[in-house]
């Protein structure tokens, strides 16, 4: 029997968050005696209602993480709020879209991963996001997303998910991951992307089982996608397993846009429905993009937002990798000062969501000038 010294903080915490079990555990509290909501789990409580537990409690917890973030994001410009950093740049896919992977480098060192997590940390970064590539091929990926989170970063993990099993996901909840988006592009494989829903259907029930982090469902229309109706199927099918879906606008190898036709942009506006779990609902940003429409704002990029390269050089991002090209270890807060207020010659056209929403916290923020070393340079989006 415990008294309530002993009850841990995570029952305390799920006591004054979770309505439904709240008189119970307060009695409990008073008494001062009975079981820990942690002696229940481990002991006589049924594996589900463990589980559903320790989902509730990881989203409890990653909310008031993100909250705390945005607060943070709101009272200071001069640390990044999302930072993409790449362990390893080759991929098991070789999707026809996609000019971000290569079938041969090799997995980048854990010690050089470990120094970047921590100088992006020094430099306050809210989200840490492993991408790639494919991120599972690192041997070591449960150690970098241990050390983001050692760190006090939230965690993300962007997969194309073909090598998820029921022990690698335990072992991503184990290591304190906090989310993971799996990006599928069709129902059937065909020769422009072989992330379909029937491939990789298994893949999410298996996440629906074991997965105590929070799962998004990403399905893109436009960009050479066959069947834009499969997008719908897709991210149905997520809301059914109980994951959050959204939906985006792809770009093509050479990172430019594909403006929607008619039966895209239905499907578009259809999706969007169903995103209303998702934190990216704020998206007025792919709306024009799916009009064909430029859209106004400035892109934080280099600030707000870092693409860290297998190399270890800062980029705006993963489709304007070039600028500035600075070693991360050498970036500074004057670095993030400068890009704050550069101009983005690409931005009218961008269909770099992530970026968009980072930017957002500082939209009515201080106005953007044209910086003389990008100019000319950056990758156009028509
Ligand atoms: S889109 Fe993802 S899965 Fe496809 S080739 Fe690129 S990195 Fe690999
Ligand atoms: S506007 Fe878009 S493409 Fe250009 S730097 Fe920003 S995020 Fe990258």
């Amino acid at each position: 029997m415990l008294g309530r010294d002993k009850v841990c903080a995570e029952c305390r915490l799920a006591c004054l968050t979770r309505r439904s079990a709240h008189d119970y555990r307060r009695r409990m509290f008073r008494r001062g005696s009975g079981p820990c909501l942690c002696a229940r789990i481990n002991g006589s409580m049924m594996p589900g209602t463990k589980k559903s537990l320790r989902r509730r409690f990881s989203g409890v917890h990653r909310r008031l993480r993100g909250a705390k973030e945005v607060v943070r994001a709101l009272l200071s410009t001069d640390h990044p709020l999302l930072a993409h950093i790449i362990p390893i740049r080759r991929c098991n896919l070789a999707c026809k879209y996609c000019n971000e992977f290569d079938d041969r480098s090799k997995a980048v060192p854990s010690a050089e991963m470990f120094r970047r997590v921590d100088k992006l940390a020094e430099l306050g970064t809210a989200v840490i996001t492993i991408s790639g590539g494919e991120p599972l091929l690192h041997p070591d990926l449960d150690l970098i997303i241990r050390r983001i989170r050692h760190q006090g970063v939230i965690t993300g993990l962007i997969t194309n998910g073909y090598l998820l099993t029921a022990e690698r996901i335990q072992r991503l909840n184990k290591a304190g991951l906090e989310w993971l988006q799996i990006s599928i592009d069709n129902v059937m494989p065909d020769e422009i992307s072989k992330k379909s829903l029937k491939v990789l259907d298994r893949k999410l029930e298996l996440l629906a089982e074991h997965a105590y982090f929070h799962v998004n469902i990403n399905s893109v229309v436009g960009g050479g996608v066959k069947n834009p109706q499969d997008a719908l199927v897709i991210g149905r099918r997520a809301v059914e397993l109980g994951f959050s879906s959204t939906v985006g606008i792809i770009h093509d190898g050479g990172g430019q846009l594909q403006p929607l036709n008619e039966e895209e942009r239905q499907v578009y506006q259809a999706m969007k429905s169903l995103e209303k779990r998702s934190f990216t609902r704020i998206n007025q940003f792919q709306e024009n993009i799916a009009r064909g429409r430029p859209n106004d704002w400035k892109c934080r990029a280099g600030a707000r937002y870092l693409y860290i390269c297998e190399d270890g050089l800062v980029h705006y991002c993963s489709q304007q990798r070039g600028y500035p090209a600075i070693p991360l270890e050498n970036y500074t807060i004057d670095h993030i000062r400068r890009e704050y207020v550069t101009e983005k010659s690409c931005a009218p056209h961008c269909t770099v969501s992530c970026v968009h929403q980072v930017s957002i916290f500082d939209r009515w923020r201080a106005p953007q000038r044209r910086a003389p070393t990008a100019a000319g340079g950056l990758v156009e989006i028509d």
